[in-house]
């Protein structure tokens, strides 16, 4: 009789629950030590509606967590100047603890601008340079939330890193990028793949953890996957599809993160620790 083998799945709604519930308490415990409770203020450029429904989420489950949200909503018309400006504001404020910019922006906006005026104890989303820097050195900073988010589940399902493979495909600064440095801190031999890599099936048919992180529907299919790796997709396409073919993907992994409940529940879970971490620091709670 022929062997099935279906892969183990990586639940990150379970894990970020349990996450969320440690911040929530943290966040309570810095409520009734300071009279203040952790504030996260969220920065929206125009109306798109998926940014929208993103700020709606993350403000909710702050809400849900005893995490204090400002909203600043300006409108898709505006100028790096003011953007910079109602971000720095921000960033001196110090009933805020935590800024999140949703992006993308827009095209006619600096974004690196908006971003790098986020003050650097502030930057709980994780994306400004000294953030990033912080995360290729191994030192002690806020890390970009998703990448954070996979090393948790990675942690949480035991995957050994160090002298694996593993292949990171997309190299965005918010999530290809940051996460290769953390995988590569953590001792896997890291190889990035991107939209001028040759080959790339034959690159990610040796990886022992795949990391999908490109932005289109199914783009890697089952039959590239090495048997046995633990796969990531970090994808998330209309219609809740990730980069991954998870029906084929899931008979060859030994691990895989569905989409959704993967990776996507942990992003959030991640911001709201970092908030409360962010909160702490700033009133000097220990
Ligand atoms: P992005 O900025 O558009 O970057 C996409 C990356 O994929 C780029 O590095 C690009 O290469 C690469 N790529 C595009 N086409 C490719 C191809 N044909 N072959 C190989 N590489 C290719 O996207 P992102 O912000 O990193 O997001 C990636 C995916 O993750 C999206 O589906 C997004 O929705 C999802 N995401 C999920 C979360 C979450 O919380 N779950 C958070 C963030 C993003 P080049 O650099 O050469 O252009």
């Amino acid at each position: 009789m022929a062997q099935t083998h279906t892969a183990r799945l990586m639940d990150g709604t379970r894990l970020a629950a349990r996450i969320i519930e440690t911040s929530s308490a943290a966040a309570e415990d810095i409520r009734r030590r300071t009279g203040t409770a952790p504030c996260l203020a969220t920065v929206l450029v125009g109306e798109d509606p998926a940014s929208v429904t993103y700020v709606q989420m993350k403000r909710a489950r702050c809400a849900k967590a005893g995490i204090q949200s400002r909203h600043v909503a300006l409108p898709a018309s505006v100028g790096t100047a003011d953007l910079v400006h109602a971000i720095t504001e921000l960033s001196q404020d110090p009933g805020v603890h935590g800024i999140l910019l949703q992006h993308p922006v827009g095209p006619h906006i600096d974004e690196r601008a908006a971003f790098e005026a986020i003050a650097p104890d502030k930057d709980v989303d994780g994306v400004t340079m000294r953030s990033f820097a912080a995360t290729a050195f191994g030192l002690p900073g806020f890390v970009s939330c998703t990448p954070a988010g996979i090393m948790r589940l990675l942690d949480e399902y035991g995957v050994e890193l160090a002298g694996k493979h593993a292949v990171v495909v997309g190299r965005s600064a918010i999530l290809g990028k940051p996460a290769g440095m953390l995988l590569l801190g953590r001792n896997a031999t890291v190889t990035y793949c991107h939209s001028r890599t040759a080959d790339l099936p034959s690159i990610v048919r040796q990886a022992d953890v795949l990391l999908a992180a490109v932005g289109r529907p199914r783009f890697i299919g089952g039959r590239d996957i090495k048997p046995g790796a633990v796969v990531i997709d970090a994808g998330y396409n209309p219609g809740n599809v990730g980069d991954v073919d998870f029906e084929t993907a899931k008979d060859r992994a030994s691990l895989i993160t569905p989409v959704p409940g993967g990776v996507g529940p942990m992003t959030i879970a991640v911001l709201l620790a970092q908030t409360v971490q962010a909160a702490a620091h700033q009133l000097n709670v220990t």
